[in-house]
């Protein structure tokens, strides 16, 4: 018998029959003996329509009360599925963040969660009772309802599964797991059996959205097993977990993240002496504009060309704190390019294997791709390429590091 954290999204509780089915599939949980507590999202598109509603009214109305708001929408799915629960014959109670005492600190729209009290939930489950949690929300000290930022039903669970100390914690989603690159691009790209809680933040930040990555953090930090998997259909999903101890071989490279958010801005002809970089990063970051790949490199003329990242969205402005710059610095010029992608190779594999990078590099190459920026760490390889060669990119370097589902090919 094991205790498990299941969490249904948004999409999985969109309406009542959905709520049903849902029900019918916790039911079945159960009665295979396992205790059970559900975590649920608002149904889809509500929480949305709750911001819309306010928005309505003011356009910055306080934080306080925007939590007082959007935490309706998973106080509603709570009832409906315990009802659906019940009316199955499954008996059921819900509960709301504040119920379970879910206690946060005060950041309304984005608190932290401080600790759970899981007297009340034991009551039940040892009573035999399927408990179900509004995800998203919490009470801070003095009783405010607070929530944890969008997404945040995700880290709900997770929490959860960590004080109960559960078996493992369930993402029920729209897709059936985590795959090895985006399944649009690449079709046969395959769903991966298992994934290190390292990786996946990798693929997570660069842009595989299938969890709200704070919830991936959490878990690792708790060791709290992980999985992605569907609401509609039948699969083991993906676990997310620690990395294995070394028995198994590991692939050199476990999937393939991009993405297409960031623009490049360069410097060129910088004065190379000391406190530059920070001349040039320092109005950046005035700006509140996050930086992320950074390179520098310095000629035999005593002058650099400095190249940095920033995101899309912020890329005319930093352009213009850039031009200032560049006269403050008697730099040459300066430029910015706004077609270009991410592409990065992820791998706990990569500890062991030597020379991933230069076979990244050359099937580039091979493709006469140009590599613009190159960005290393333990796990991961990026490169930043035009934006027009992403896809090829991709789908050749799913190929070369063997992620090609087999499977599909044999059937064709
Ligand atoms: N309902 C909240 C949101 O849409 C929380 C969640 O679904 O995880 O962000
Ligand atoms: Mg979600």
């Amino acid at each position: 018998m094991a205790l498990l954290v299941q969490k249904y999204g948004g999409t999985s509780v969109g309406t009542t029959e959905r709520i049903k089915a849902i029900a019918d599939k916790v039911k079945r949980f159960k009665e295979r003996g396992d205790d059970i507590v559900v975590v649920v999202s608002a149904m889809s598109g509500e929480t949305n329509r709750l911001i819309g509603l306010s928005k309505d009214i003011m356009e910055e109305p306080t934080p306080r009360e925007m939590d007082v708001l959007v935490s309706t929408g998973e106080q509603v799915t709570i009832a409906l599925l315990s009802m659906a629960l019940n009316h199955a014959g499954c008996d059921a109670v819900s509960y709301t963040g504040a119920q379970v005492r879910i206690t946060t600190n005060t950041a309304h729209t984005k608190a932290r969660i401080v600790s759970i009290d899981e007297h009340n939930m034991r009551s039940d489950l040892d009573a035999g009772r399927v408990i179900v949690v509004a995800g998203f929300q919490g009470v801070d000290e003095t009783g405010n309802i607070t929530t944890l930022g969008r997404g945040g039903s995700d880290t709900t669970a997770v929490a959860l599964a960590a004080a109960l100390k559960a078996d493992e914690c369930q993402i029920y989603t729209d897709v059936d797991g985590v795959y090895t690159t985006d399944p649009r691009v690449v079709d046969n790209a395959r769903r991966m059996e298992k994934i290190t809680f390292e990786e996946m933040i990798e693929m997570a930040s660069l842009g595989s959205k299938v969890l709200q990555i704070r919830a991936v953090e959490f878990a690792g930090k708790y060791a709290v097993p992980l999985r992605v998997l569907s609401s509609f259909t039948e699969g083991p999903g993906t676990l997310i977990t620690i990395e294995d101890d070394g028995s198994m071989e590991q692939p050199a490279v476990s999937g393939i993240a991009f993405n297409r958010d960031e623009a490049k801005l360069t410097l060129v002809g910088v004065p190379d002496i000391p406190g530059v970089a920070s001349k040039i990063l320092r109005p950046i970051s005035d700006e509140n504009i996050e930086v992320d790949m950074i390179v520098q490199n310095v000629g035999l003329d005593k002058k650099t060309d400095f190249t940095f990242t920033v995101h899309r969205n912020d890329f005319k402005r930093a352009k213009s704190v850039l031009d200032e710059v560049c006269i403050n610095l008697q730099a040459e010029t300066s430029a910015g390019d706004n077609d270009i992608a991410k592409v990065s190779i992820v791998g706990v594999g990569m500890r062991s294997h030597a020379g991933v990078a230069t076979k990244m590099f050359e099937v580039l190459s091979e493709e006469g791709i140009n590599i613009q920026m190159i960005s290393t760490s333990e796990i991961k390889i990026s490169v930043v390429i035009d934006e027009k060669y992403l896809e090829l990119a991709v789908r050749t370097l799913h190929s070369a590091f063997d992620l090609d589902d087999t499977k599909t090919v044999e059937e064709s």
